[in-house]
């Protein structure tokens, strides 16, 4: 089979160069542009693309890789937000993603993103190099003893679970779906009862159309006062509008965030020389409160093998038709 690998970077390439010694029937070519209706002319020849969390895999993108022969889209990621699957399925291309390849990747990052906000490692890490050894500005509160609120519990918001009960946390929980799993130390509760209980609040739940926005500033204005927020999930769970109102309130002891709304055109690029004109991640980096990180919950070298070697057994089972439960159409 003949992959054409988009939005290549050096660590994907080793990754996935590492991974092919044991799939002897996988050929791939690595290119640096992402995929979108642009680009997708370029897997010409090509059985299967490899396409990303950033990459644009709507109609007219997937219109374009059906004309020119290409069955399969391959994400290695776990989210498929970004893929039009009605699209998908009417022209017959198949979609296979990457679930859980280290839900504890994610999750420490996010307990990461919590601690760094409420303890200003950001700012301590600036402050010491500039000789300033005050602790102004660095107060924190302890985790231990306090409510950490999880919403979503699959296999990311379950390993937060675990995490935050590790630190002594009470762990309350908001899902459709409980999680047997970590019962006996979850306690779940509606939304509204997760907003105005928890001292940390952790988003682990997918994009969808019921969870576009689902912190807002009705939702926010429901939460405990000096809250810590942290999105490690996707960026417009988040109504950023809203969140930047609501810290401006001073609702929140700290925001720690992942993803965010317009993170699609930064993600994995160095902008650095740029002025960054209309930057809503301005606005939020204005405040000292708030840490933001360019989508790196899931970059662990445990994760990016799994990912390899799931991407390439998902092309295997497809090539021979063997069961596998990573379609997404
Ligand atoms: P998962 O499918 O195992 O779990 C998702 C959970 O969300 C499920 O338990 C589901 O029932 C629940 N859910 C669905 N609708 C909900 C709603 N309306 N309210 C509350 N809960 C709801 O997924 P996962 O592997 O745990 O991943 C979670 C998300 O993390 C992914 O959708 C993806 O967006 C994100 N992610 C981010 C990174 C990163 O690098 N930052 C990496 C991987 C995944």
């Amino acid at each position: 089979m003949k992959i054409l690998f988009y939005d290549t970077k050096n660590y994907d390439q080793e990754s996935f160069e590492k991974a092919l010694s044991v799939f002897p029937d996988m050929k791939i070519e690595f290119i640096k542009p992402n995929l979108d209706s642009m680009t997708a002319a370029l897997a010409k020849g090509f059985d299967a693309v490899c396409a990303f969390v950033n990459s644009s895999v709507d109609s007219s993108t997937l219109e374009i890789l059906h004309q020119k022969g290409v069955k399969l889209v391959l994400l290695r990621c776990a989210g498929y937000n970004n893929v039009d699957l009605d699209a998908a399925k009417k022209l017959g291309i198949r979609v296979m993603c990457v679930p859980g390849y280290s839900p504890e990747a994610v999750a420490e990052h996010a307990m990461a993103l919590a601690l760094a906000s409420n303890r200003r490692l950001y700012k301590a890490y600036n402050k010491v190099r500039e000789n300033d050894f005050s602790l102004s500005g660095l107060m924190g509160f302890n985790f231990y003893q306090k409510t950490a609120g999880i919403i979503g519990t699959g296999k990311i918001g379950a390993a937060m679970c675990r995490i935050c009960h590790g630190f002594g946390m009470k762990v309350i929980a908001y899902d459709v779906y409980e999680n047997a799993s970590i019962k006996d130390f979850v306690e779940y509760v509606s939304l509204d009862d997760l907003l105005s209980r928890s001292d940390l609040i952790s988003l682990h739940c997918p994009l969808m159309e019921s969870t576009q926005h689902m912190i807002n500033i009705d939702t926010i204005r429901k939460m405990k006062d000096g809250v810590i927020l942290v999105n490690t999930s996707r960026g417009a769970l988040v109504k950023t509008d809203d969140l930047i109102e609501g810290i401006r309130m001073h609702k929140f002891a700290g925001v720690g965030l992942d993803v965010y709304e317009e993170e699609k055109n930064n993600v994995f690029e160095d902008r650095s020389d740029e002025i960054l004109e209309h930057s809503i991640t301005s606005r939020l980096l204005s405040f000292p409160n708030v840490i933001v990180t360019s989508h790196q919950g899931f970059f662990t070298r445990e994760a990016l093998h799994a990912i390899a070697d799931t991407t390439l057994q998902n092309a295997t089972d497809f090539l021979s038709g063997a069961e596998n439960r990573n379609y997404v159409v």
